[in-house]
This record gives C-alpha cells, sequence and structure tokens, in this order.
C-alpha cells in the first residue's frame, strides 16, 4: 500500500511538472506570437505610411506639373508622347490630352527641324541631358519656336524609360534676334556702301593700269596689221596680255559688286589667308596712297573658319582703313600696317591689325567699341561698332590692344569650320 502511495505522489509530481512545462511553452509561445503579430502590425502601419508618402508625393508631383507654366511631357525613344501637361497642350492649341497622349511628337516639330529634334532624343536616350530649339506647329497651324531642356528618365536599374522635356516658347526673343541680325546686315550694307564711295575713287585709279594695258597692247597690234610687219602667231602673245589685263579689271569689278550686294551673313568654310589677300588687293591701293606700306604675315598650316567672307572683309577692311586714318591724321612718320593670321585659343582663328600710328588716348579703349564714337572730324563712329556686331554675330571676339605712341593693334577670332559649328548653326537657323 506503501508503494502505491509513493506511487501516486511521484506521477502527481511529474504531472504537475509537464503540466508547469506545458504552460510555460504555451506562455512563451502566446509571448511570441503576440511579438509576430505587434511586428505585423507595425510593418503594416509602417507600409501604410509609406505608400501614404508616396500617393502624398506623388500628388505633388502631379500638381507642380500641372501648375507649372512651361510644357512638361514625358516621351519614348520612338517619340510618343506618354504625358503632357496643360501648359503643354495649351502650347500645342490642343483641346484634350487625347489629341497629343499617344501620338508622335514628329506629327508637331516642323519638317526642317525634325533631324535635330531626333539627334537630340537619341542623345537623351544615350544618357545625355540637352538643351535645344526648334520649330513647332501647333494643332491650329501656328509656327512657334521652342527651347527643350531634355533629360533621361531612369527606372530603379539605372535603365532609361523615357525623357523628360520642359519646354518653352522662344518666338518673340527669336523674332527680336531676327531683327536685330536684319538691322545689323542693313547697317553693314550702309556702311559698305559708304566704304565703296571711298573705295571707288582708289579703284578708278588701279582700274586705270589694265585699261591702259589693255588699250596699248591693242594699238601695238592695229599698228603691226595695218604695216603688214607681222604675222597672226606674233600676235598671240599681245591678244593674250590683252585677255589677262581685261580679266583683272573684270574680276576687280565683280568684288566689288559683291561686296555692296545687300546680302543676309552666310556662312561657310573659309581660308582666312585668302580674305585677307582680297583685302589686301584693295587697301594696298589706298594704302600707297597715303604713303603706308601694307605688310602681310600668315600663318601656314590654318584650319578654315566659319564664316562668311564678305563680312570678314568689311572687318579687316575697316580696321585697315582707321589705322590708315589714324596714321595721317598723327603725321606719323613710319607708317606701316601689319595683317596677321594665326590660330588662337580655343577653336578659333585669330587675324590682328597692327599700325605704327599715334595708339588710342588711354581712357579711351573701351569706348572705340562705342556705336558714334569717334575722334574724327568727319567720322560716324560706327565702323568698330559694326565690326563688333560681325565679329559677334559669328561666334568671335574683337578687342584691341595699344600703347599711346606705339601704335594699334586690333584683333577678333572666327570659330573654326566644323561639323559641330554646323550642326549648331542649323540647329539655329543660321543660313550657311
Ligand atoms: P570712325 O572711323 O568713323 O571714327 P570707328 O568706329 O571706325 O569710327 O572708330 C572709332 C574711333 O576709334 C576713331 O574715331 C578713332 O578715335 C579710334 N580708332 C580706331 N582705330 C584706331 C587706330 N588704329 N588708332 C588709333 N585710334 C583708332
Amino acid at each position: 500500500m506503501q508503494i502505491d502511495t509513493d506511487t501516486f505522489w511521484l506521477a502527481a509530481v511529474v504531472l504537475l511538472g509537464a503540466l508547469m512545462a506545458a504552460t510555460m511553452a504555451l506562455a512563451i509561445a502566446a509571448a511570441r506570437v503576440r511579438a509576430a503579430a505587434r511586428r505585423v502590425h507595425e510593418q503594416q502601419t509602417q507600409h501604410e505610411g509609406m505608400s501614404n508618402r508616396l500617393l502624398e508625393n506623388e500628388y505633388r508631383l502631379r500638381a507642380i506639373i500641372e501648375s507649372e507654366p512651361e510644357c512638361m511631357k514625358l516621351q519614348a525613344a520612338n517619340g510618343t508622347v506618354l504625358e503632357i501637361n496643360p501648359a503643354g497642350l495649351a502650347l500645342l492649341e490642343a483641346d484634350s490630352p487625347g489629341d497629343v497622349i499617344g501620338k508622335p511628337i514628329y506629327l508637331f516639330v516642323a519638317a526642317e527641324s525634325r533631324d535635330v529634334y531626333r539627334d537630340n532624343v537619341r542623345r537623351v536616350f544615350a544618357g545625355e541631358s540637352v538643351v535645344y530649339e526648334f520649330r513647332l506647329i501647333t494643332l491650329k497651324g501656328s509656327s512657334r519656336w521652342m527651347e527643350t531642356h531634355a533629360t533621361p528618365l531612369r527606372d530603379a536599374h539605372g535603365a532609361i524609360y523615357a525623357l523628360l522635356a520642359i519646354t518653352r516658347d522662344i518666338t518673340d526673343r527669336r523674332l527680336v534676334e531676327e531683327r536685330a541680325r536684319r538691322h545689323q546686315s542693313e547697317l553693314a550694307h550702309v556702311a559698305r556702301l559708304s566704304t565703296m564711295g571711298e573705295m571707288a575713287t582708289a579703284l578708278a585709279h588701279e582700274l586705270n593700269q589694265p585699261l591702259s594695258a589693255i588699250a596699248a597692247f591693242a594699238r601695238g597690234c592695229t599698228r603691226r596689221v595695218r604695216a603688214g610687219t607681222t604675222t597672226l602667231a606674233e600676235l598671240n602673245e599681245p591678244l593674250d596680255a590683252i585677255s589677262e589685263q581685261a580679266e583683272r579689271a573684270g574680276a576687280m569689278i565683280r568684288h566689288l559688286r559683291e561686296f555692296v550686294r545687300k546680302r543676309e551673313l552666310e556662312r561657310v568654310a573659309i581660308d582666312i589667308n585668302l580674305v585677307v589677300r582680297s583685302v589686301a588687293q584693295f587697301a594696298e591701293i589706298e594704302a600707297r596712297q597715303h604713303a603706308t606700306r601694307l605688310r602681310l604675315e600668315l600663318a601656314g598650316g590654318l584650319a578654315p573658319a566659319h564664316a562668311d567672307p564678305i563680312m570678314v572683309e568689311q572687318v579687316i577692311g575697316n580696321l585697315v582703313r582707321n589705322a590708315i586714318d589714324a596714321m595721317d591724321e598723327a603725321h606719323s612718320p613710319c607708317r606701316e600696317i601689319t595683317v596677321r593670321t594665326a590660330r588662337a585659343d580655343g577653336a578659333a582663328i585669330g587675324v590682328e591689325v597692327s599700325d605704327t600710328g599715334p595708339g588710342i588716348m588711354a581712357g579711351l579703349v573701351e569706348q572705340v567699341f562705342d556705336p558714334f564714337f569717334t575722334t574724327k572730324p568727319d567720322g560716324v563712329g560706327m565702323g568698330l561698332s559694326i565690326s563688333r556686331s560681325i565679329v559677334e554675330s559669328h561666334g568671335g571676339r574683337i578687342g584691341v590692344r595699344s600703347r599711346p605712341g606705339g601704335g594699334a593693334t586690333f584683333g577678333f577670332t572666327l570659330p573654326v569650320f566644323s561639323q559641330e559649328v554646323t550642326r549648331d548653326a542649323l540647329a539655329h537657323g543660321v543660313r550657311r
């Protein structure tokens, strides 16, 4: 019986122990479940917070894009418009987003701007941010000039999935630029006409030479033919000389006619040394009449410049004429003008015109390029101002160095001709 009691207590203790262990295990499991539930809840709240924040951000971004006064649009690589804001729709004179979204942008880009546009889209999808100008035809048929800043949009893995473009209407700016350009070419034309007046006197004198030579050769031929003392073969030489002199005179007149013709800026690849030589042909006549020596120091192996040759001639001609005037007025004992060409800093070609005149008075150096600044009794003060606008319209710079009493050196630069320059010129509607 004793054994039975012991067994009972033992069983009771074991049972109690097992019960306690089970209760503890349950409590631990319950605590774990509670902790897990808490974590899930926390994560859920966090997640909700995050998606709320994402939604908020998206609303904010949308509000910004919608209220943005400039046109903002997303575009695919093939030119399809993915999204566009109301300002963009207004720019395109569209009545609803459906008029534009899903359509290729090239429907609205003017034919002559399409290559530039396509090229820039390609650059954006290759990872570049670009700025370009193009002409747009709206849905109602108006023509407007646009400037676009475009940048690639990337997904979480860094792949470019769209182009984000901000576009603004620059038609008014273009019109002002166009008017200024026309005004400048008119001014330059007037200046060339007045230059022609001065050149005509010198040219009349110079044309005398070939014309007298032609007359003399022709008289010689007639004399010989009349006297019957010549063979036809013997007449070849004087007749060749006559044609040569007539061609020389013709070339001078042609050149002068081209110089005074009214024209737009026409930029091409030019050999600057040829242009300098062509000006020198005329300038030399005038220099000689003022007891001035004209020297050329032309660098070899220069790259071609991207410029309008007649306009560049006008600038060099102005600088040479000013040098002659300055030395004349100051009665300079030594009168020499040197026209130099050289490679300049950056992708540029430099031209310099130096003289041995009085130089420019200290304090006036800054003013000589101002319109209507002149120290000459019969000066107009437009020569240097026109020269500066011509050089700047080519993307070059003009300046002067002067030592009072030691002569003045005027120098300007022109960009080197390259495919890049040509593409820019096309993008900006510059005629070549
Ligand atoms: P203009 O020849 O009608 O005076 P420009 O604009 O060509 O007009 O020149 C403005 C002024 O710059 C001249 O009146 C003169 O005072 C000064 N200048 C220009 N070139 C020289 C030079 N080579 N040496 C000294 N002064 C010069």
